[in-house]
C-alpha cells in the first residue's frame, strides 16, 4: 500500500480532466484523511505555467462542504508543484526523476513509491509511458504504478496495438486502466448487493428474470465540441466501456473472493458468453433541433462533419448464452440530448399469475446509478383503505434519506484510492478489452460502413427516436405504467 511519502505525477496537468477530476479527487482524498500530507503531487505538461497558475486553475473545482475543508485547500495546494516539459524528449523526464529523487531523499524513504496519472490524449499515451519507464521508473528501488484513461483503442485492432506497445513497458500489475463507472458507489455495490443476499441469489436467473435493461441518458448534446465526438459516437463513448462494466458485474457468476483477479476472471467469463450482436436489431438515432427550436441539432454543431451519420443514440439487445441467462434479453440504451440525465438498471421479473388478479404488473427492480443513488423494487400491494384493488408501490432504498451523514466518494476519489492501495478490482484488465472490442467492432464497422443505416432523428430534449417504445417492447421490456403508479405518494390532508 502507498501510504506515506508517495509521489503522484499528473501528466497533462494543464488539461480539462486534470482540472475537473484528477486534482479535485486528490483534494477530496486529502480532505477525508485518505491522502497523507507527506504526499507530493507534481503536475507535468508542456504549457509554461507557474506553480501559482496551476493552483489557481485547479482550485475552483475543489469541493469544500465544511469550514474545516475550506481551510484544508491551501494546505493541500502546498503539496502541489509543477514541471513544464515536453512529452517526447528526455529533458523533462530527467528533471522529473531528479525532483522525485530529491523528495525521496528528504523524506528518507526506503522504497520509492511513484504513481503516474496520464490525463493525456491517447495520441501521446505510449510516448509518455515509454519515456516514464525509461527515465522515471524506480526499477528495483521502488514501486511504480501508472493510470491511463479511456479510450483504450478505437476498435479491436487499435486496442490490441495499444496493448502491444504498453505490455513490454508496464506489466499488467503496474497498469491501472480507469473506467470511472467502476468507481461509482452504486456500481461498487453491485457485487455485495448480489452476493450477500440469499433471496436475490435464488431468483437471479432466467427462471425468474424476464428482461434486463441498462440505460444511460444525458440531457445535453455535444454543445460545440462535436468534432471530438463525431468519430467516436455514443456506442464507443459509453456502451463498450461503462455500460459493459455495469453489465458484467450485474450478470457474472459469483467470484470466489473479492480478490481483483477472482472478480475480473468472472467478468471475462461472462463476456465470453455474450453472443455477437444482431446488427438487424439495433435502433440508432441522431438528435435534431429541440421542438421549441431553442437547442441546436447535432448537425448544427459547426465542428461536426456535414451530413455525418454519427450515432448519438443507440439501443442494442444482447443475449448471454449460459445456463443462468439463456433467453433473457439484455437491452443497452444510451443517448445524448435527451429529456433527462440518468443511468439506471431495470430488471423485470416474470409475470405474476393472474387468476385471482387481473392485469397485474411485473415486479421490477430499479437500480439507479445516478443521479441520487437508489434501489427500488416495484411491488404489487393492496391499495390502502377501503379497497381491494391492487396497486404498484415500492420497497425503496434511497441513499439520500437512508444514509444522510455518509461520505460517498466521487468515482475518481474511489479509484485513485484503490490504486494507492494496489487494488485492481475496479480497473479494466487487458482481456476484458479484447473481448468487448471483438463484440463491438463488427457492429461499429457496419454502422460506420457503406451500408450504414441512417440514424433516426429525435428532437433534442425528447426520450429518443419514435421507434424506441416499440423497440423496447419487441425486446422484452414491458412498460406498465397504467397510471396507477405515483412517486412520491401524496397523502391527503
Ligand atoms: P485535453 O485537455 O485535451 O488534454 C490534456 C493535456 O494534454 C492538454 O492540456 C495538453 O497539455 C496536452 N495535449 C493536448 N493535446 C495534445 C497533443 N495533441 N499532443 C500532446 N499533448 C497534448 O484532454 P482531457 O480532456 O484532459 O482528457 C485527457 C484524457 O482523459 C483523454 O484520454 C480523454 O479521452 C480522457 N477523458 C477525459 C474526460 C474529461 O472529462 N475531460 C473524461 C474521461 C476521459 P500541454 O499542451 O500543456 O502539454
Ligand atoms: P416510469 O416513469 O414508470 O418509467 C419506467 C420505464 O418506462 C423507464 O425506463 C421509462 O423510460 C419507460 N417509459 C416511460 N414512459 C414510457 C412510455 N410512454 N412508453 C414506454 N416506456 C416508457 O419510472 P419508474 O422508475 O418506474 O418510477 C416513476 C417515478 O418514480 C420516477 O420519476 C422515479 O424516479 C420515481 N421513483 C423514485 C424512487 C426513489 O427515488 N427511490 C423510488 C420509486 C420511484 P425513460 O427512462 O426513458 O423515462
Amino acid at each position: 500500500e502507498f501510504k506515506e511519502d508517495t509521489v503522484i505525477v499528473v501528466f497533462g496537468a494543464s488539461g480539462d480532466l486534470a482540472k475537473k477530476k484528477t486534482f479535485p479527487a486528490l483534494f477530496g482524498l486529502f480532505r477525508e484523511g485518505f491522502l497523507s500530507s507527506s504526499t507530493r503531487i507534481i503536475g507535468y505538461a508542456r504549457s509554461k505555467l507557474t506553480e501559482e497558475e496551476l493552483r489557481t486553475r485547479i482550485k475552483p473545482y475543489f469541493k469544500t462542504p465544511t469550514e474545516k475543508s475550506k481551510a484544508q485547500v491551501d494546505e493541500f495546494l502546498k503539496m502541489v508543484t509543477y514541471i513544464s516539459g515536453p512529452y517526447d524528449t528526455p529533458e523533462g523526464y530527467q528533471k522529473l526523476n531528479s525532483t522525485i529523487e530529491e523528495y525521496d531523499a528528504a523524506s528518507k524513504v526506503k522504497e520509492s513509491h511513484r504513481l503516474f496519472y496520464l490525463a493525456l490524449p491517447p495520441s501521446v499515451f505510449t510516448t509518455v509511458a515509454a519515456n516514464l519507464k525509461r527515465y522515471v521508473h524506480p526499477g528495483d528501488k521502488g514501486i511504480a504504478r501508472i493510470i491511463i484513461e479511456k479510450p483504450f483503442g478505437h476498435d479491436l485492432a487499435s486496442a490490441q496495438a495499444l496493448q502491444k506497445e504498453l505490455a513490454p513497458l508496464w506489466s499488467e500489475d503496474e497498469l491501472y486502466r480507469i473506467d470511472h463507472y467502476l468507481g461509482k458507489e452504486m456500481v461498487k455495490n453491485l457485487v455485495p448487493f448480489r452476493f450477500a443476499n440469499n433471496f436475490l441469489s435464488a431468483c437471479w436467473n432466467n427462471n425468474f428474470i424476464k428482461s434486463i435493461q441498462i440505460s444511460f441518458k444525458e440531457p445535453f448534446g455535444t454543445e460545440g465540441r462535436g468534432g471530438y465526438f463525431d468519430s467516436i459516437g455514443i456506442i464507443r463513448d459509453v456502451m463498450q466501456n461503462h455500460l459493459f462494466q455495469v453489465l458484467t458485474l450485474l450478470m457474472m457468476e459469483r467470484p470466489v473472493s473479492f480478490d481483483a483477479e477472482a472478480v475480473r476472471d468472472e467478468k471475462v467469463r461472462l463476456l465470453k458468453s455474450i453472443k455477437p450482436f444482431d446488427k438487424d436489431n439495433v435502433l440508432v438515432g441522431q438528435y435534431t433541433r429541440s421542438e421549441d427550436g431553442s437547442k441546436p441539432g447535432y448537425l448544427d454543431d459547426e465542428t461536426v462533419k456535414p451530413g455525418s451519420k454519427c450515432v448519438t443514440f443507440a439501443c442494442l439487445t444482447l443475449q448471454v448464452e449460459n445456463e443462468r441467462w439463456q433467453g433473457v434479453p439484455v437491452i443497452l440504451r444510451a443517448g445524448k440530448a435527451l429529456n433527462e440525465g440518468k443511468v439506471e438498471i431495470r430488471i423485470q421479473f416474470r409475470e405474476n399469475s393472474n387468476g385471482m388478479f387481473k392485469d397485474i404488473n411485473r415486479n421490477e427492480l430499479v437500480i439507479r446509478i445516478q443521479p441520487d443513488e437508489a434501489m427500488y423494487m416495484k411491488m404489487n400491494t393492496k391499495v390502502p383503505g377501503i379497497s381491494n384493488s391492487i396497486a404498484v408501490t415500492e420497497l425503496d432504498l434511497s441513499y439520500k434519506s437512508r444514509y444522510s451523514n455518509f461520505y460517498i466518494p466521487e468515482a475518481y476519489e474511489s479509484l485513485i484510492r484503490d490504486c494507492l492501495r494496489g487494488d485492481h478490482s475496479n480497473f479494466v484488465r487487458d482481456d476484458e478489452l479484447d473481448i468487448s472490442w471483438s463484440l463491438f467492432t463488427p457492429l461499429l464497422n457496419y454502422l460506420e460502413g457503406p451500408d450504414a443505416p441512417t440514424p433516426q432523428p429525435y428532437a433534442y430534449g425528447s426520450r429518443g427516436p419514435a421507434g424506441l417504445t416499440d423497440y423496447l417492447k419487441r425486446n422484452g421490456y414491458v412498460f406498465q405504467n397504467r397510471n396507477i403508479y405515483q412517486w412520491p405518494v401524496t397523502t391527503p390532508d
